[in-house]
């Protein structure tokens, strides 16, 4: 094999790669980083430069890069069998990973879809929930209801139920049309106010918005507890609470899009868990196989499963597939995954590592320009700003998150900010000194970018 180096790589991707989510004409003066291997939560480039995955690659890696135990369960599983078709067809790896999920997801949610993205997980529940009410003959449901602040995807479905205007204005003409509500995001509370304060009290559109449109509505989406793509937005499980209560009031689904927020990031296995709550499809992705496979994942009731269960000819049937649907290899990355969660009891560990987070980053919230320090769980999230009084933004041509992302990258640390919203998402295999170290990047980081 030819030998590699950062320079020669980099220059062969970019006559032939276009990178997702990305400007390309950046990288006439932003350098593309070479990753040559990974190990825990370090990255590594061909000259051994590292850089901390303050981010878990886009928010997949739970326990680090090059797991020994995830990569064991794979090769296991690659001696035997790489895939399948999961029609009529079936494997050791997908039944035990669903009874696994039927045991570990809220009570009620007892049957697995799976896809291969979460962008397809969150499709499966839209059509899933439209094609539960039109097997009921209720033919006038064709709606969603989202939340203001909202990301759920990519793809057009997907898409049409987020709200961040810098992924969808483009394609408005494409996409359904939702009932967009406000957020319940505490980042917008009155002074003094608390979060379940103001997450109660945003509910009132909520409340108004289902009794006026109940009739032609399949569900409500939301990401239970922190809107990761609309900038780290956080609220109280209140609202949760009070959404399940008025989903059944008004007889709509709730689809839980934890896609982002699952597996143990909001401090809980399950973000639902802290409101007690149950939804009626539960979307998962990401964290399932550790960041190792592309895997997703729908969970719904018995009740909605026995809506599509019919003969044949009733035409019932849910007919969506695709075709890497529960490969067997993302299967047992995704076991190795959930065995590491028990073994390990990883979600008491994390509590002492959030309060870490917490102390570490602490004194930033005393900076000129950070309007706020907000934390759920493993999530940490700081709010840059032109006035912290006022809490006016920066202009976002100014791109002063770029700024801190290429400080970043310069000392070793992989931040990789949603506009002015710098956060920390990190494996939950980083060590405390890692996390002063993040605290230290980002401080210095937003130092720069704010003084410029
Ligand atoms: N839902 C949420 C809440 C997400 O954060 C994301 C991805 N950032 C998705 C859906 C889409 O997942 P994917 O990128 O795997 O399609």
């Amino acid at each position: 094999m030819q030998s590699m180096d950062n320079n020669t790589l980099t220059q062969r991707d970019l006559r032939v790669l276009w990178h997702p989510c990305t400007q390309m004409h950046d990288h006439e003066t932003l350098p593309l980083v070479p990753i040559r291997r990974g190990e825990g939560v370090w990255l590594e480039d061909f000259n051994g430069k590292r850089y901390l995955d303050a981010i878990s690659s886009w928010w997949v890696n739970l326990f680090g890069h090059a797991n020994p135990r995830i990569n064991a369960a794979i090769a296991d599983q690659l001696q035997n069998l790489e895939h399948v078709i999961l029609a009529g067809f079936t494997h050791e790896p997908v039944v035990r990973l669903s009874e696994q999920l039927v045991q570990l997801a809220p009570k009620g949610l007892s049957r697995c879809f799976y896809a291969d993205s979460g962008s397809a997980a969150v499709e499966i529940a839209l059509k899933m929930s439209f094609h539960y009410w039109q097997n009921r003959g209720e033919k006038k449901r064709t709606r969603f209801i989202n939340l203001t602040s909202s990301y759920h995807g990519e793809t057009l479905g997907a898409l049409s139920m987020g709200d961040v205007s810098l992924y969808k204005e483009t394609y408005q003409p494409l996409l359904l049309k939702p009932i967009t509500v406000k957020s319940p995001d505490c980042y917008y509370r009155e002074a003094g106010e608390s979060w379940a304060d103001y997450s109660t009290r945003a509910f009132a559109e909520m409340e108004t918005a289902l009794a006026r449109y109940a009739d032609e509505v399949c569900a409500v989406i939301v990401e239970p507890l922190v809107q990761c793509a609309g900038g780290m937005r956080m609220y109280d499980p209140v609202y949760l609470k009070l959404l399940r209560q008025a989903c059944d009031k008004y007889r709509v689904h709730l689809i839980a899009d934890e896609i982002a927020v699952g597996f143990g990031r909001t401090g809980t296995m399950f973000a639902c868990e802290q409101a007690a709550i149950a939804p009626d499809f539960l979307c998962l992705g990401k964290g399932l196989t550790g960041g190792y496979l592309p895997l997703s994942v729908c969970l719904t009731t018995d009740e909605v499963y026995q809506t599509f269960y019919a003969e044949y000819a009733t035409r019932k049937a849910f007919l969506h597939s695709h075709s890497y649907t529960g490969n067997p290899l993302a299967c047992s990355a995704a076991l190795a995954t959930l065995e590491i969660f028990r073994d390990d009891d990883v979600i008491n560990r994390n509590q002492v590592l959030a309060a870490h987070i917490a102390h570490a980053t602490a004194s930033l919230a005393d900076h000129p320009h950070i309007a706020e320090v907000r934390q759920t769980g493993m999530i940490l999230a700081i709010e840059m700003v032109k006035d912290k009084k006022t809490h006016e933004s920066f202009p976002w041509q100014e791109r002063r998150g770029l700024s801190v992302y290429r400080y970043a990258l310069e000392h070793g640390a992989l931040l990789r900010p949603l506009g002015d919203v710098i956060y920390f998402m990190p494996p939950y295999v980083i060590k405390p000194e890692e996390i002063n170290l993040l605290a230290k990047v980002a401080g210095e980081g937003i130092n720069i970018a704010t003084t410029k």
